[in-house]
């Protein structure tokens, strides 16, 4: 086994302000700190505050942790206040100058770096904070990028821009096979990511480009994944990112194994806590394996019809669900016309609805759960392989219908909604509704159902899951690769 390293690391996290990039790398920030590497995890207040008490503890614990807080530059980036994160901007409009707010915390974070003490010898940021590679540059630390996606999603992502087939498609419709993957995958252009797609936003691919550009700098990677999960995918990974200085280290959100942590996990309000106390008693009233747990991520903004059909392809399945409404697009109407129908009074008992921010993990890890209605967002990915749970799979934009291709085509543990296109958050109303409730009731039913094929549905989710706890654990792949990184930094930090 690799042995621990003998001279002090200190990691210096710059996560992005976004729930889906920040949770996991807070999770990773711990799991360095378990490791004895000093770390000190850089945000702004409103954010800081989303895991300050998950991190007190650990500090309590003694654990070598910290936060420092750096003010967003709000007014100067005309953005309103509160807009701290990537989920409580008021509106898809406001991203330019969200960007802009994140490239103003250049120059006081490096304010700070220099005060740090003892000095930071690494920088792990998320490879979106693209100044990073100039700071990591300035004072000679290794850079190590955060990469939100999974092994599968780079790779597809690597071959379409190798390959630029879906340029030779002149139909946003048509199939194509992405080449150079180990396995057949079809996607159509209307389904892809960032600038592949022919609705992308110029900004976003001129944004993208420079991304790309300043990861090639990077001395590695560190990925939210396991290597029983991704396997040939992480061989890929290797070969395309860092000179293969890819560490897979997840599925990270299994750092969390008390349940004060898991309920608290990117949301630790004083509400919460009661809100959590009432879905663990609700869930507890629940037969086994016979949730519907449905959340479309952190991001989503449905628009009130689609909302609508999802809430009633719920009612149609007749099982009991948690539904999370988050997303503040025409919140106002939805609720009127929620109202309205009467669907939650139709539901009581039945149905639990969180308006806000739900415990995920400590919903999915709960034996009531029997099935997970997921946008395939790259974390809710993994913490229900996690939780064993088979899924039902709505991407809606980003990398998530690659994702949805690995849970249904290739581990095969989830069932498709059947949704066609990726709708960016801006173009929610022009698509209007792409999902109908009867399509909601049959992938449910499918998930769900008792026989044959169900059954071996939910038996490897299950091995999956045991797979991604043996990971995690001492002697473990992603534990053994946090000490190889470790290992890996010592020795550089022993020539610098
Ligand atoms: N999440 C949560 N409660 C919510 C919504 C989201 O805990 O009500 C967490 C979820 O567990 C995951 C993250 O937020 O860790 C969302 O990340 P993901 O990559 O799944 O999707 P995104 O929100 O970035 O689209």
């Amino acid at each position: 086994m690799a042995t621990q390293p003998q001279k002090k690391l200190h990691f210096l996290m710059i996560p992005l302000m976004s729930q889906g990039h920040q949770i996991p790398m807070i999770d990773i920030a711990r799991l360095l700190a378990q490791r004895n590497a000093l770390v000190t995890i850089v945000t702004t207040p409103l954010n800081a505050d989303r895991f300050k008490s998950i991190i007190n503890r650990d500090i309590q614990y003694g654990l070598p942790i910290r936060v420092a807080e750096l003010q967003f530059q709000l007014a100067e980036s005309g953005l309103p206040e509160g807009s701290e994160s990537a989920d409580t901007l008021p509106s898809h409009g406001y991203l330019k100058n969200f960007i802009c707010a994140i490239d103003l915390l250049q120059q006081p974070l490096e304010q700070l770096f220099q005060e740090l003490r003892p000095t930071p010898t690494c920088i792990v940021s998320d490879k979106s904070i693209i100044w990073a590679a100039e700071t990591a540059q300035k004072f000679r630390v290794p850079r190590i990028i955060f990469d939100g996606q999974g092994c599968f999603a780079v790779s597809c992502i690597h071959h379409l821009h190798v390959s630029k087939i879906h340029e030779s498609m002149e139909s946003e419709s048509e199939p194509f096979v992405v080449p150079g993957l180990p396995d057949r995958v079809e996607l159509t252009r209307s389904q892809l990511s960032g600038a592949f797609n022919p609705r992308s936003d110029q900004f976003l691919k001129a944004m993208r480009q420079r991304v790309m550009e300043t990861e090639e700098g990077a001395y590695g990677v560190l990925v939210n994944s396991f290597e029983e999960f991704e396997g040939e995918y992480v061989k890929e990974c290797k070969k395309i990112k860092c000179e293969g200085k890819v560490w897979c280290v997840g599925p990270v959100s299994l750092c969390n194994k008390d349940d004060l942590d898991k309920a608290q996990r990117g949301n630790d309000n004083a509400k919460a806590s009661n809100d959590n106390t009432d879905c663990l008693k609700w869930l507890n009233s629940q037969a086994q394996s016979s949730v519907v747990y449905a959340c479309l991520g952190s991001l989503n903004s449905l628009t009130p019809a689609q909302m609508a059909e999802l809430g009633l392809g719920l009612e149609a399945s007749k099982r009991p669900f948690i539904w999370v409404i988050r997303g503040a697009y025409k919140g106002e109407e939805f609720e009127h016309w929620l109202k309205e129908d009467g669907l939650e009074e139709r539901t009581k008992g039945r149905g639990l609805f969180i308006r806000g921010w739900a415990p995920q993990v400590l919903i999915l890890a709960h034996p009531a759960v029997g099935a997970f209605l997921t946008h395939c967002g790259w974390n809710s990915t993994l913490e229900g392989v996690s939780a064993g749970v088979p899924m039902v799979t709505w991407p809606l934009f980003a990398e998530q219908f690659y994702n949805e291709k690995f849970i249904v085509q290739v581990k095969k543990i989830g069932v498709r909604v059947g949704a066609q296109v990726a709708v960016q958050p801006w173009e929610e109303e022009k698509f209007g509704v792409v999902v109908k409730r009867g399509q909601v009731r049959e992938a449910l039913d499918k998930v769900l159902d008792e026989g044959k094929e169900g059954e071996e549905r939910r038996e490897r989710a299950k091995k999956l899951a045991k797979a991604a706890k043996e990971a995690v654990e001492g002697g473990g792949s992603s534990y053994l690769n946090i000490s190889l990184l470790l290992e890996d930094l010592s020795t550089q930090l022993m020539h610098a």
